[in-house]
């Protein structure tokens, strides 16, 4: 998965650095990130040196412009915390967040990912839910508090199931209803205030293909920053019928595949297509 070569690597201690040369920094805002394409058409991200003077023309909605957010294989990652703007000459472009997969270290990859989740929580933590001041960053941790009463805004992490629902030699893959994302997936879903993770599973399966599950048991999780998740992966037995009822507000369609007939590759990034590889493989937790 895409952690796994950076895991351990992570520092995300919150300090107030300032930045230097040979510091990333990462450039976002509506839904694009800044990057640039090399002669293989691979994404990189912009050095502190390169965007530098560029940034400093534009106003920020931040104490300070950049804002150190972690440090990854000994290489410190800021955000630039500007309003508005593009390059000028410039190599550099915003492009879709979606174009994160397409950076071609996973290290850089699992960066912006996890920058862009920050990215969103700062862009929506500016002012307080409770009163509407503005808030300010605390001098001692990532948090934002309101001057005015107090509240306290911590970094918000969704976590979203990631299903893998098998019956015997069988797999149920699925595909979204009405995205751009048209490969096979797993069944997913949010986690719902006062349900635990294996209810919020079971509650999942039957709304998306009305089928009962046991033996519900947690494989591992995954940051997606993307999405401002934490993906959590469950794998469960299909109980009694295996008749599909759709629900085609979510799904376009989910089928069962026999272990030899997956129609899905690891893509060594995302945790769905990692437990669908272990499934092929007969590698699944039991
Ligand atoms: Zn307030």
């Amino acid at each position: 998965m895409l952690q796994d070569l950076a895991f351990g690597h992570l520092d995300n201690h919150y300090e107030d650095h300032a930045p230097k040369k040979g510091d990333i920094v990462l450039c976002m805002q509506g839904n694009g990130i800044m990057v640039a394409r090399d002669r293989l058409d691979a994404l990189t991200l912009p050095l502190y040196e390169q965007v530098q003077e560029w940034c400093g023309d534009w106003t920020h909605w931040d104490d300070q412009p950049f804002r150190y957010i972690f440090t990854l294989q000994e290489v410190r990652y800021f955000l630039w915390m500007g309003q508005a703007g593009q390059p000028g000459d410039s190599a550099f472009a915003y492009e879709p967040a979606a174009t994160l997969r397409q950076v071609v270290s996973k290290t850089v990859c699992f960066a912006a990912m996890t920058g862009w989740h920050l990215f969103c929580w700062y862009r929506d933590s500016r002012f307080c839910g409770r009163c509407g001041t503005a808030t300010v960053h605390d001098s001692k941790e990532r948090m934002m508090r309101c001057p005015e009463c107090g509240n306290m805004i911590f970094p918000r992490i969704n976590p979203a199931m990631i299903i893998a629902l098998t019956d015997g030699d069988r797999i149920m893959l699925s595909k979204y209803a009405g995205r751009n994302y048209t490969r096979y997936g797993l069944l997913a879903g949010f986690q719902e205030i006062g349900e635990t993770c294996e209810e919020c599973v079971a509650r999942e399966v039957m709304e998306e293909v009305g089928l009962k599950v046991k033996n519900i048991r947690y494989y591992k999780s995954q940051p997606w920053g993307i999405a401002g998740n934490v993906s959590i992966g469950y794998f469960c037995d299909l109980e009694g019928d295996d008749k599909v009822t759709l629900d085609e507000t979510e799904l376009s369609s989910a089928e069962w595949f026999c272990r030899d007939s997956i129609p899905a590759e690891d893509d060594g990034i995302s945790l769905t297509r990692e437990m669908i590889r272990i499934f092929r493989e007969g590698n699944e937790p039991t």
